[in-house]
Parts: C-alpha cells; sequence; structure tokens
C-alpha cells in the first residue's frame, strides 16, 4: 500500500515512511492510494475476533512494510495497557450502546491511538538507528496520552508545553507524575495558543527542526486514524451479535475530526454505518458544515467540553479529499481559499453527498449537564461530558431503524467538575488516579518564549 499527500506533491510513500512524515512536505495529510474494501462476509468474521486480531487483520489491509509478526507483537504490546480485558467493551444503557474507550493509561481515548504510535515510533526507530525529540503543546488529554505512548522508550525524548495553572488538576497531574528521564513537562507562563505558536515556531526553523530530529504527535499521523478505525469494526461486531441488526449509527463527540474520520474510513471499507453522527459542543464549525454546507470559522468558546474546543479541525482536509472526488488540485486550492477568506462553500450535489454520510448536531452546556444527570437518574452511568455531546446528539437524530452506539471518549473522572454540576457528587476515580496527589511530580516552568524552549530542548535533546 502506498500513501499519497491530499494536496498531491508528495507521492508514493510506503506506510513506514508515511509514518515518519506525519504532516505531509506539502502541507497537506497523508492518505492510502485506495482504500480496501471489505465484503459483507468479511466484516462479519471480523466481528467475532478479540480485539488485538481484529486490529491485525485491519492493520495489515493498510501496511504491507512490517513482517507480520513484528506487527503483531507491537499491537499486542499497545493493548496489553488497558484495565479492561476486551479493550473497547461496549455497554447497553438506556436505549444506546456505549463504546467505553477510555480505559487505557491516561482515561480518554487518545490512548487507543497513541499506545499504538509510541511503540511504532520505538520500533521504527530502532530499525532505522535513528532518533528523535518529539515536541508538542496540550490543553489537556493530548498530552498526557502522548506521554504515557512513549514514556521509557528508547530511541525517544518527549518535551509537552502545557500553560501553567490552565489545565484542569488531573490533567495537569496525568502529565506531570510521569517521571521516566526521557519526559520533560513545560509548564508555560502563558495560554494554550502561546504554547502551540511556540511549537510551530520550533518546527517552522528547518535547521533546527532537523539538528534535533523533531516529531510531532499530533491527530494528523495517518497511524492515528488506522488504529482508530479498529473498534468500529469491533463496536458493530458486538452489537449485531447482541441485536442481529445489519446497519448501525455511530454518535461521535468531534473537535478536530480525527475520530469520526476514523470512522468514514469504516464505511468506506464496507462497514454497513447508515450515518455517522457528528456531535458538537458549541465550537461547531462542523455541525454547521454537515448541516448548513457552512464551513466557517468562528471565535473559539471555552466549554465543558475541553477537548473538543477548535474550531479548525485538522483532519478535515482528508474528508475534502474524497468529498472532492479524489482531486489533489481541488483540495489545495479550497485550503488556500480557506486560509485567506476563513470560509468554503459547497455545491448542492457536494452537500447532498455529506448528507449520505453524517448527520449533526450541536449541543450547549447547559444540554450537556442536562444529558449527564438524566442519563444518570435512568441507569446509574455516568457520562462524561464529551460523551454527553454525543449521547444527546445520537437520541436527537438516530432513527430507530438501526442501534446507535455512542462513543464514550474519556472517564468521567477526567471531568469531576462537570460530573459535580450534572450529579451533585464526583464520579467514582479508576485505580491510575488513586493517589495521583501524593506522587513525585517532574515539571518546569518556563517563560513563553520560543528560545527558552529551544534553549531548554537543546539541553535536554537525544
Ligand atoms: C480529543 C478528544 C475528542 C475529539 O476527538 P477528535 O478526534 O479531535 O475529533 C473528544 N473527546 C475527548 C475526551 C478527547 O480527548
Amino acid at each position: 500500500m502506498r500513501y499519497h499527500s491530499t494536496r498531491g506533491k508528495v507521492r508514493g510513500l510506503s506506510f513506514k515512511d508515511a509514518v515518519m512524515m506525519g504532516l505531509a512536505d506539502d502541507g497537506g495529510l497523508l492518505l492510502p492510494e485506495s482504500i480496501p474494501t471489505l465484503t459483507p462476509g468479511d466484516v462479519e468474521a471480523l466481528g467475532q475476533l478479540a480485539y488485538p486480531e481484529l486490529a491485525f487483520q485491519v492493520f495489515s489491509r493498510f501496511v504491507d512494510d512490517i513482517p507480520a509478526a513484528n506487527l503483531k507483537n507491537l499491537i499486542e504490546r499497545s493493548y496489553q495497557s488497558f484495565t479492561h480485558p476486551e479493550v473497547t467493551p461496549v455497554v447497553h444503557q438506556d436505549g444506546v450502546y456505549i463504546l467505553e474507550l477510555f480505559h487505557g493509561p491516561t482515561l480518554a481515548f487518545k490512548d487507543v491511538a497513541l499506545q499504538f504510535l509510541g511503540n511504532l515510533f520505538e520500533y521504527l526507530l530502532k530499525e532505522r538507528g535513528e532518533k528523535m525529540n518529539i515536541l508538542g503543546a496540550t490543553s489537556g488529554d493530548t498530552g498526557s496520552a502522548a506521554i504515557y505512548g512513549v514514556r521509557g522508550k528508547q530511541n525517544i525524548n518527549i518535551f509537552i508545553l502545557h500553560p501553567h495553572g490552565r489545565v484542569s488538576p488531573i490533567q495537569e497531574l496525568q502529565m506531570t507524575t510521569v517521571t521516566d528521564p526521557n519526559v520533560f513537562n513545560l509548564a508555560v507562563r502563558g495560554t494554550f495558543d502561546d504554547g502551540q505558536s511556540i511549537v510551530k515556531e520550533a518546527f517552522g526553523d528547518l535547521e533546527f527542526k532537523s539538528r534535533y530530529s523533531l516529531g510531532a504527535v499530533n491527530s494528523i499521523n495517518w497511524a492515528r486514524v488506522l488504529a482508530q478505525v479498529v473498534y468500529y469494526f469491533y463496536a458493530y461486531g458486538r452489537v449485531r451479535r447482541e441485536t442481529g441488526c445489519r446497519e448501525i449509527y455511530f454518535s461521535v463527540p468531534t473537535g478536530n475530526f480525527g475520530d469520526i474520520f476514523a470512522g468514514y474510513i469504516a464505511k468506506r471499507m464496507g462497514l454497513p454505518i447508515r450515518r455517522l453522527i457528528l456531535a458538537t459542543n458549541e465550537n461547531n464549525i462542523l455541525s454547521r458544515f454537515v448541516r448548513d454546507g457552512d464551513y466557517s470559522v468562528g471565535q473559539v468558546t471555552e466549554t465543558l467540553s475541553p477537548s473538543m474546543d477548535i474550531q479548525v479541525a485538522s483532519n478535515f482536509e482528508r474528508y475534502l479529499f474524497y468529498l472532492y472526488q479524489q482531486n489533489p488540485d481541488r483540495v489545495a486550492q479550497a485550503m488556500e481559499d480557506f486560509r485567506k477568506q476563513g470560509r468554503l462553500e459547497f455545491a448542492d450535489a457536494e452537500r447532498a453527498r455529506v448528507g449520505e454520510d453524517f448527520l449533526a448536531l450541536t449541543v450547549n452546556k447547559t444540554q450537556t449537564v442536562e444529558t449527564i444527570r438524566d442519563f444518570h437518574a435512568a441507569t446509574g452511568y455516568v457520562l462524561d461530558p464529551h460523551t454527553a455531546v454525543g449521547v444527546k446528539a445520537a437520541k436527537a437524530l438516530a432513527g430507530g431503524e438501526a442501534p446507535v452506539v455512542c462513543l464514550a471518549t474519556a472517564h468521567p473522572a477526567k471531568f469531576a467538575d462537570a460530573v459535580r454540576q450534572a450529579i451533585g457528587r464526583e464520579p467514582q476515580r479508576p485505580a491510575s488516579l488513586e493517589g495521583i496527589e501524593d506522587r513525585p511530580k517532574r515539571c518546569e516552568v518556563i517563560e513563553a518564549e520560543t528560545q527558552a524552549v529551544k534553549d531548554y530542548l537543546a539541553q535536554n535533546a537525544l
């Protein structure tokens, strides 16, 4: 399988090279040259498998340059760190199916991809005799999942910037209590945007980037999307076994469009998804796009589901590539127009195609709290605020003709404040958070200056 950029100037990469490149050198995103399609019999057979075997079956349709035994080993090690024997179990509550994606080390769905990506990076670096210094900025979830993905790994150091005093206490502790020598937490005296722009400037200094072999772990890496395709097949298999359904809905709380794009790939592969329900909070550029064809940037507002407080979704370009019938010139033009004007317009035929794949809803703060409260009252089950956004959209939009699976993207204990607002008490902590306040910490406070971060990295880089 070869990989091409959505903008057409990078072509013919192997899977391994696509993973190492991350963002394509022409500014686009990498996609497989074709999407393998499965027969209904294949889909049925996949649905019978345990998670690691299913992951291997899905991966091996996209990866032909890693020997099968090695790929299997990478997958197995990646999912051993999950505390549930099923990895991503499905539970039936209040008329919907909840796909629990939060049993990894940092209690959010990003572990599903980043546990694998960390192992894959280590494998590829060893094979190539190379080293990597990962640099990233986080507003919360991605940073800790990336840190847990690479802690203790050989030939990788990781530097994660978070805004000092501006991430939730649990999110901060999940990062700063990792004391492996290859992990460097930097608390920046500034905002998330300051951290983000420092990282962009460091990557933009090509001499610095290549001298220190800077690597990124953001959601544009194809391996992250691929790892997320797996649980759509897994959930379908479980629900089909229980209900005998043929088609299924998935409701996905969406920020950067990475998770739901994995569902779109699964649909193109032949998984009988009736519609993907795209659920956003008030930062709703994507739900406006699906409902009204209005893809125009707004202001980022703070919500109860901070991991979805995003306006410009980095993975959206991948979907545009298919919407524009795989024409890279049109994608490049559209991204240029969007950069200049902050909006894109779509023809009626394109809007009709969008409607065949997606439904969408914006869910506000009040509705999020109500959903957590009502769901808890009906079932005793506690939703996290991101998952609640998806559950609300599922109940509003899924027709009764097919079951609906709601992706549960975080454990409620990560967002205890929102849960307390809804049900009057904090959710129970899972074992990984017990006593986290009392563990040793490692974190450096640093000024919000690119040079200060570059100097720190230079002193501590591999
Ligand atoms: C990252 C994240 C999301 C959004 O996922 P995208 O792939 O960015 O759309 C939703 N919920 C939680 C808890 C997250 O951490």
